[in-house]
């Protein structure tokens, strides 16, 4: 009886959602979504038939190079405030998970080829300290790093905002970090709840415009549509 009742009133029974959001893809995008999702304590389940970075997000070397710090847009400021959350979100999923990512904020050399390109570097240097807001530098060096190559003008160019991740490793700790948290990944399964994925386009557009904004890598959904639409025009 009592047996009875619980059935009847289970969600499914109701036709209510067993989780808040379906997140369809478990590349990068979808299990970095997922995770925040679960942070802000909604329900998660992430589909993808081919399985944890079965795409794009399978390599085993990424680069995070931040944009020149010039002609500044919504597309390079959204890009620079997701930089800048990289640390802090790459350390709570490994924290979770127990594996590593590989992610490591390193900066990054490069040599100038000619004396022609350094006012130039100097300029975009001058740019980074207000644009970059003192979070993250850009500075030219005459001195070359122990470890650098070797330079045609004497000059290399340091920023200490690039970083490095294994892609393939991120999404296995994030995979992990869900798990840890009770969300479940499959390869099928039926859409419930909020779905993000494939073929919701304009929803889509806006769920992540939304979670963005709400992260504060965005100030607004409106602000986040349009760096969105930037990236992807
Ligand atoms: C060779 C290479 C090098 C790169 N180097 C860099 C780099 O150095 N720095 C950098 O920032 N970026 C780099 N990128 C780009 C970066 O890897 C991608 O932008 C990123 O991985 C995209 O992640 P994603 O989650 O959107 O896509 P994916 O990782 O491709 O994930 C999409 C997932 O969706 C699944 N899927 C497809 N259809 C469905 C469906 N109908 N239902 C459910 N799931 C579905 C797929 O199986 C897949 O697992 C590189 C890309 C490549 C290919």
């Amino acid at each position: 009886m009592t047996r009875c009742a619980d059935r009847d009133n289970a969600p499914e029974a109701r036709g209510l959602a067993m989780v808040d959001v379906t997140i369809r893809g478990a590349g990068i995008f979808g299990l970095s979504i997922a995770w925040e999702c679960l942070q802000r304590g909604a329900s998660v389940q992430v589909i993808d038939p081919y399985g944890v970075a079965s795409g794009a997000s399978g390599g085993l070397v990424g680069a995070l190079a931040p944009h020149v710090p010039e002609n500044w847009n919504s597309k390079k400021a959204f890009q620079f405030e997701s930089l800048m959350m990289a640390d802090s979100f790459w350390t709570s999923v490994q924290a979770a998970s127990g594996l590593s990512a590989g992610y490591a904020r390193l900066g990054r050399v490069q040599p100038l080829p000619e004396n022609a390109a350094l006012d130039l570097a100097l300029a975009r240097g001058e740019n980074a300290r207000q644009l970059w807001q003192g979070q993250a530098g850009w500075r030219v060096l005459n001195e070359r790093p122990s470890w650098a190559p070797d330079s045609a003008s004497g000059y290399w160019i340091f920023d200490d905002l690039s970083a490095r991740i294994n892609p393939h490793a991120a999404c296995l700790a994030l995979a992990e970090a869900l798990r840890s948290l009770g969300a479940s990944i499959s390869t099928e399964g039926d859409d419930q709840g909020r779905v993000i994925g494939p073929g919701a386009s304009t929803a889509h557009l806006v769920a992540v415009a939304s979670l963005a904004a709400t992260l504060g890598v965005a100030r607004s959904p409106a602000s986040a549509i349009a760096a969105l639409r930037a990236m992807a025009g």
